[in-house]
């Protein structure tokens, strides 16, 4: 069972990062995907519109395109929190990987948080 505390601490306002283009005009929400690396297994997440992203701990460069996505969500300090979840989830029940159902599981208790938290 994945308990999701995403950042309680954000403020209210920072639930969804915004696009921005030149000139600042808001132009929508941006999304975060959380991946994982295919050679060490490491989460890491990457934008929307990001296609590479090289990997922290092992160096491998992860193609965020063909990366199996584990979530996405709206703001990069959720993305952060769901990182640190999955790292800990996985250590503390000796897993290699998430089961269908708990990704499932994931994106459920993701949206309820999003819902609870609404403006
Ligand atoms: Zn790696």
């Amino acid at each position: 069972m994945i308990v999701f505390t995403p950042s309680c601490s954000a403020p209210p306002d920072a639930t969804y990062d915004k696009i921005h283009i030149s000139g600042g005009e808001c132009i929508g929400n941006l999304m975060y995907l959380v991946i994982r690396c295919p050679n060490c297994g490491t989460f890491t997440y990457v934008d929307q519109y990001q296609e590479w992203k090289l990997c922290a701990i092992c160096g491998e460069t992860i193609n965020a395109k063909r990366a199996q996505t584990y979530l996405d969500l709206h703001n990069h300090r959720d993305a952060e929190a769901v990182v640190r979840e999955l790292e800990r989830f996985l250590h503390r029940t000796g897993k290699s990987d998430l089961s269908e159902e708990e990704k499932a599981s994931l994106q459920t208790a993701y949206a309820q948080w999003i819902r609870a938290n609404a403006l």
